[in-house]
């Protein structure tokens, strides 16, 4: 994956580069408030993105996160948003 880069390099070479992935992400966002740390999520991310952190609360490695939506209709108390 490539992150947006405009740059260029002492030869002269210049170059863009534009990551649809990067793009158009859409990170869940957690609402640490309203978690009640039931775990649900963390069951059901079918790529290990979320745990839950020190505070008993789901946290997001939103690097490992692909975006599929899972975890949002799971939340007992909708704190996960997208
Ligand atoms: S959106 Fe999908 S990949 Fe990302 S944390 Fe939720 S379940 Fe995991
Ligand atoms: S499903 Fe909701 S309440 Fe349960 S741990 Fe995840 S964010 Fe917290």
């Amino acid at each position: 994956m490539f992150r947006f880069v405009s740059a260029c390099k002492e030869n002269g070479l210049c170059y863009n580069r534009v990551s649809q992935k990067e793009e158009f992400r859409m990170p869940v966002t957690i609402d640490k408030d309203a978690c009640i740390g039931c775990g649900a999520c963390v069951g059901v991310c079918p790529v290990g993105a979320l745990s839950m952190d020190g505070d008993g609360k789901s946290a997001c490695d939103e690097g490992t996160c692909i975006d599929c939506g899972s975890c949002v209709g799971t939340c007992p108390v909708s704190a996960i948003s997208q």
